[in-house]
C-alpha cells in the first residue's frame, strides 16, 4: 500500500503532519517531486483555462502520482473555527479531482478538516487510519507525534525568523502563500535572486499564526480568508524592521488581489513591490522589476546612512 502526497497546494501547511504520521504507522508514501516544467505542462493541458497557478500545479502534481500509488491524499479544509474562512478552491479539491481524473479511476484518500462541523485534524488522521487498516489507538499515539513534529518545525522556523530579524543585513518580507513562495517554480527563482544579490528573506509565514492573525486586526476586521488575514499581521508586525515588502502571488487568485490590492493601499510607510506570476517560461520580466526594486531600496538606504 503506497500513499501518493502531492507536492502542491496545502501541501506546505501539513506536510510534517502527513510524513510524521505515515513513518509511525509505517505505512510506505511517496511524495512528487519540487514543481517543474512537466509538472506545470501537465497540469495546465487538464485544468480549466481560468484555474489560479497553483492549482493547475497541483493537478499535474496528483497526475505525476496517479500510476505510482494506491491513494492520493487530498486535504479539504473549511476552516479552523467559526471565522476561520478558506479559499473555496481548498474545500472543492477532492470533488475537481474525482471529476477530472474520472476515466482513470483515482482512489483519494481525504484529509477533511472543518472545525465547524467537528471534523478535526486528529478526526481526520484516525479515519485516514482505519482505511489503512490501523488500530484507532495507533493512529493516536501517531497522530500526537506527528504533531509534536509539527510544532518543533514551527519552533525552529520562528527562530530562524527572530535570528535573521536581528542581523544588519538588507532584509524583504516575502509575503505569499506557503505554495507559492516554497514552489521551486514559483517562488525559486525570487529566493534565488534575492540571495543573489544578498538580500535577506524574512517569510511573513513563518510568524506565529495565532499572533500574526490577532496582528492583522490594525488593518483590516474583516478580511475573511485565514491565510490571508495571517500575511496582513506579519506585515504589521515586521514593517518596521525590513526595508521592503514583497507580495507575491498567482495570476488568476480571487483572495490575493482583493488582499494585496488592500494592503497597497492602507500600507503607504514601506516600499512595495506586487509582483502576480503566471506560468511563465521564463522570468526575464520579473527579474527586471525585482532588481530595479531592490536597486532603488538599496540605494535610499545608502543615501539615509551617508546622511
Ligand atoms: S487562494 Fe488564490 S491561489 Fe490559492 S487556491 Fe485560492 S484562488 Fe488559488
Amino acid at each position: 500500500m503506497v500513499i501518493g502526497i502531492p507536492r502542491g497546494l496545502l501541501f506546505y501547511e501539513f506536510d510534517a503532519m502527513w510524513i510524521n504520521f505515515f513513518k509511525e504507522l509505517d505505512i510506505e508514501y511517496i511524495i512528487s517531486p519540487n514543481t517543474n516544467k512537466d509538472i506545470y505542462k501537465r497540469g495546465s493541458s487538464i485544468a480549466l483555462h481560468e484555474t489560479c497557478l497553483p492549482y493547475k500545479i497541483f493537478l499535474g502534481h496528483v497526475d505525476y502520482l496517479l500510476d505510482k500509488c494506491d491513494y492520493i491524499l487530498v486535504p479539504r479544509i473549511g476552516g479552523y473555527g467559526f471565522y476561520d474562512r478558506m479559499c473555496t478552491r481548498y474545500q472543492s479539491t477532492i470533488d475537481v479531482l474525482y471529476n477530472t481524473f474520472r476515466d482513470k479511476n483515482i482512489k483519494i484518500l481525504p484529509f477533511n478538516v472543518d472545525y465547524t462541523s467537528r471534523e478535526t485534524e486528529l478526526a481526520s488522521c484516525i479515519d485516514i487510519g482505519k482505511t489503512l487498516g490501523k488500530k484507532r489507538r495507533d493512529s493516536l499515539r501517531a497522530y500526537i507525534i506527528a504533531r509534536q513534529a509539527v510544532n518543533t518545525e514551527r519552533q525552529i522556523r520562528e527562530n530562524n525568523l527572530k535570528n535573521a530579524l536581528r542581523n544588519d543585513s538588507s532584509k524583504i518580507l516575502l509575503v505569499g502563500h506557503k505554495y507559492n513562495t516554497m514552489d521551486e517554480y514559483v517562488g525559486g527563482p525570487i529566493e534565488s535572486l534575492l540571495e543573489k544579490m544578498g538580500v535577506e528573506i524574512i517569510w511573513a509565514t513563518d510568524m506565529d499564526r495565532d499572533e500574526s492573525d490577532n496582528k492583522s486586526k490594525a488593518v483590516t476586521k474583516t478580511m475573511p480568508w485565514t491565510f490571508n488575514r495571517e500575511l496582513i499581521g506579519a506585515i504589521v508586525e515586521y514593517k518596521d524592521n525590513v526595508d521592503g515588502i514583497i507580495l507575491l502571488s498567482s495570476f488568476d487568485c480571487g483572495p490575493d488581489s482583493m488582499a494585496n490590492e488592500m494592503i497597497m493601499r492602507k500600507i503607504k510607510d514601506k516600499p512595495i513591490l506586487n509582483l502576480v506570476v503566471d506560468g511563465q517560461e521564463g522570468i526575464a520580466g520579473i527579474e527586471t522589476r525585482l532588481e530595479s526594486f531592490i536597486d532603488i531600496i538599496l540605494f535610499k538606504k545608502r543615501r539615509i546612512l551617508n546622511d
